[in-house]
């Protein structure tokens, strides 16, 4: 890392804080465009290993190219016999070409990783590419180039380990992070992280708030600002960068800091004292979590069972799908960890801005990727996908309470679809003699497109439980997208319209007398606590770091002169209005 010469200013940016806290350390900035390519040498004994690590990424590249080269059989004729002979060209030089004997033996002679070889080489080969007078061969020059990046990025993410080359501490600034990057950020190593691009409600953002790093997105001029080594305060609740922060805002952010870690370890005492309202209803609190290691975080925050359980995480950061032996044991893992309380996992919600490099290719480009294939309408597409995941959950079932939730229905008709290969799955089940849950778990429904909402009456007919995901039912009421910061100001839970929904959907559900839950990021904000349980909501899922703040507002609540409120906000047509009636009635409290 170098640190910037000129004597550093404090320069104040303004973003999105989507996951609260203080980090302060070192920027680590990612360059837009380039792939991260580490250096470093290696000792004399490690350059077997090394030379193995970079055949193998050749030897990804081969079946790469391979898999591109069937895809070019699809292009109309002319087309595929150009791009034929491309990538031809592209499978010569990553089978013992000039390349891959000169990457092997910069490792052997100069003692440095495959990465730092592979560029050097690539550099090199330019070099002697760029005096050649025919212009058709110094163009092919690009060819190579593209070659060595396929390279390097198979080298780097083959281990899936983003970043974890960093030092403790470390603050990234980027361009963007993926959902599936910052499901790599280790908190041991990563301090905070800042990008130019992102919302509030994406799924990047969710992670972060998983993981407790505080985080700010939507940071415009960031990357033009930040050199590598400046110290950086990174303030996830006020939605600040601070780069070289003086001494005087330094000691502010300590003490805050300080703060802060009193106030969490002040909520530690909730843990145990139950989540009531005062005139004693009970709200069942539980936890979102994405890997199943987050099992500690929800059961020290106390949470009553696994409200949402994103399976999709575990499909992403790997080049193979996850068997049914390996979900299976995920889930086992969670259900046993839970000790007898419910875990509600969810199918396969991949596609829009959650993807995994393993379904890469059965998804095509797509201009509107959020109405998409995605969730549900992917299993139908790809039915193996979900009786493979249903076949893992029912078997889990056999080890405690599993209840199994279905992303982004729309029609009954998916409902019954699913509930089919559910009977089926079961059937061969028993014929392998495997114990599942007797009775079957629950098969819930997710509220998150309006039509859904709408016809919530037919949907709760036909499933054994709703729970409403606000966040994609606001970005789809709205059309605003949930992770883009351009119009993350638009974005409002609060709007009438996203309100009626959530509000007709819960009386839907109360109705038909199955349970109803909030798991969206509002569920997880004691701004909204009151409200949502005046609509008719007792069952909240959240980031397990939320509960403790949710279970103290409600131990503050009345549920009667919570439905009054709620009511009285429910008349109102204008969404500002309703956020002040919403602070009024919460400070009176
Ligand atoms: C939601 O949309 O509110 C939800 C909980 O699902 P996800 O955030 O994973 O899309
Ligand atoms: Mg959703």
């Amino acid at each position: 890392m170098k640190t910037s010469l000129l004597d550093p200013k404090e320069v104040v940016f303004s973003g999105l804080g989507v996951s609260t806290g203080v980090a302060i350390g070192p920027a680590y900035v990612v360059e837009t465009g380039a792939t991260q390519v580490p250096e470093y040498t290696i000792a004399a004994d490690a350059v077997d290993a090394e030379c193995q690590r970079f055949t193998d990424a050749a030897a990804k590249a081969r079946r790469q190219i391979k898999k591109l080269k069937t895809k070019a059989l699809l292009l109309p004729e002319a087309a595929a016999e150009e791009v034929g002979f491309l990538l031809e060209a592209h499978m010569a030089m990553v089978s013992g070409s000039r390349l891959t004997r000169g990457v092997e033996r910069r490792i052997r002679e100069d003692l440095v990783n495959a990465e730092s070889a592979t560029q050097t080489e690539i550099n090199s080969i330019a070099h002697s590419f760029q005096d050649m007078a025919d212009a058709y061969l110094a163009a092919r020059i690009a060819d190579v180039r593209e070659v060595g990046s396929r390279l390097i990025r198979n080298l780097t993410e083959h281990e899936y380990q983003a970043f974890s080359m960093l030092p403790q501490g470390v603050i990234i600034i980027a361009e963007e992070l993926s959902p599936a990057e910052t499901a790599l950020l280790d908190p041991g190593i990563v301090a905070g992280f800042a990008s130019v691009q992102g919302g509030a409600e994406g799924h990047t953002a969710i992670m972060a708030r998983s993981l407790g790093i505080p985080a700010v997105l939507g940071v415009h001029g960031l990357l033009a600002g930040a050199h590598n080594g400046d110290q950086v305060i990174v303030d996830g609740e006020h939605g600040k960068i601070i780069l070289n922060p003086d001494e005087m805002t330094l000691a502010d952010y300590r003490a805050r800091q300080g703060t802060l870690q009193q106030e969490r370890e002040k909520l530690k005492g909730l843990r145990r004292l139950p989540s009531i309202t005062l005139d004693g209803t009970p709200v069942a609190l539980f936890a979102n979590i994405e890997l199943p290691r987050e099992i500690t975080t929800a059961l020290e925050a106390g949470a009553s069972g696994i409200g949402l359980f994103r399976t999709e995480f575990m499909f992403m950061n790997r080049d193979a799908l996850p068997d049914e032996e390996e979900q299976y044991e995920a889930l086992r893992t969670v259900v046993e960890g839970m000790g007898g309380r419910p875990v509600t996992v969810r199918t396969l919600d991949l596609g829009s801005d959650k993807l995994a490099e393993a379904l890469d290719n059965r998804f095509n480009e797509s201009d509107n990727p959020a109405l998409g294939l995605r969730a549900v309408r992917l299993s139908q597409r790809e039915p193996k996908l979900l009786e493979t995941q249903l076949a893992a959950m029912l078997r889990a079932s056999a080890h405690g309470p599993v209840r199994i939730l279905l992303p982004l229905i729309t029609t009954v008709s998916e409902v019954r679809w699913v509930r089919e290969m559910m009977g089926s799955v079961v059937k061969k089940l028993k014929r392998r003699n495997v114990k599942i849950a007797d009775p079957l778990p629950p098969l819930g429904v997710m509220i998150e497109v309006p039509g859904a909402a709408l016809t919530a009456d037919a949907l709760a007919a036909c499933s054994d439980f709703l729970a409403i995901g606000t966040n994609d039912l606001t970005q789809y009421t709205l059309a605003i997208d949930r992770g883009d910061d351009q119009v993350a100001h638009l974005y409002d839970p609060l709007h009438p319209a996203v309100l009626r929904l959530i509000q007709f959907t819960a009386q839907a559900a109360l109705r038909a007398r199955i349970p109803v839950s909030v798991c969206g990021e509002i569920a997880g904000d004691p701004r909204f606590t009151a409200l949502l349980l005046g609509l008719g909501v007792h069952e909240f899922s959240m980031n397990p770091n939320k509960l403790p703040l949710v279970k103290r507002r409600i131990r503050t609540l009345d549920l009667r002169s919570a439905s009054r409120r709620a009511q009285t906000i429910m008349d109102q047509s204008d969404s500002t209005r309703i956020g002040e009636l919403l602070d009024e009635f919460n400070a009176a409290d």
